[in-house]
């Protein structure tokens, strides 16, 4: 990490950079793989590996039937978030395109296995406060609706 940067803490805002010095327009300032992705809540159809929209509906896992493009099913891309366990966890549950359950399934599965993403993950801030009061009741159904979800999956 630049040297221009100094990491502070606010609990509104959780770890967060400030600049030490000036920056030129589209200059690189932090680059940083990302810890867990997942498909939103509104997703198209997309690869559950890479998350690029698929344009056929042949491009599946074979295995699960969710979306997987071809280059991810070629293993051109490393299935490193479309993993065998979840694959298998999902071939053996009726949840077909039900995107909002992946991210929270790869956070719980982080999470029983206290992983080192989990160890990094569980120090995020959920800005949980500000969320609520922005879209309150939609929110909340969504959870709840994603909780009943994830309680249904055979593990
Ligand atoms: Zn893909
Ligand atoms: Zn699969």
């Amino acid at each position: 990490m630049s040297s221009n940067f100094d990491i502070k803490f606010k609990p509104e805002l959780g770890n967060h950079l400030i600049s030490t010095s000036d920056f030129t327009v589209g200059e690189v300032i932090f680059t940083e793989e990302p810890t867990l992705i997942g498909p939103n809540h509104l997703s198209p159809d997309v690869c559950l590996n890479c998350l690029k929209c698929v344009a056929s509906s042949e491009e599946i896992c074979s295995k699960c039937s969710w979306c997987l493009c071809r280059d991810c099913q070629s293993l051109n891309n490393p299935l490193e978030w479309h993993d065998p366990v979840e694959c298998e966890i999902l071939a053996s549950n009726d949840t077909k395109n039900i995107y909002d359950s992946i991210l929270p399934l790869r956070l719980l599965r982080e999470a029983l296995s206290q992983t080192r993403k989990w160890d990094k993950l569980k120090n995020l801030v959920d800005h949980y406060q500000s969320l609520i009061r922005k879209e309150d009741f939609k929110r909340m159904v969504d959870k709840v609706i994603v909780c009943e979800k994830i309680s249904s999956l055979n593990t």
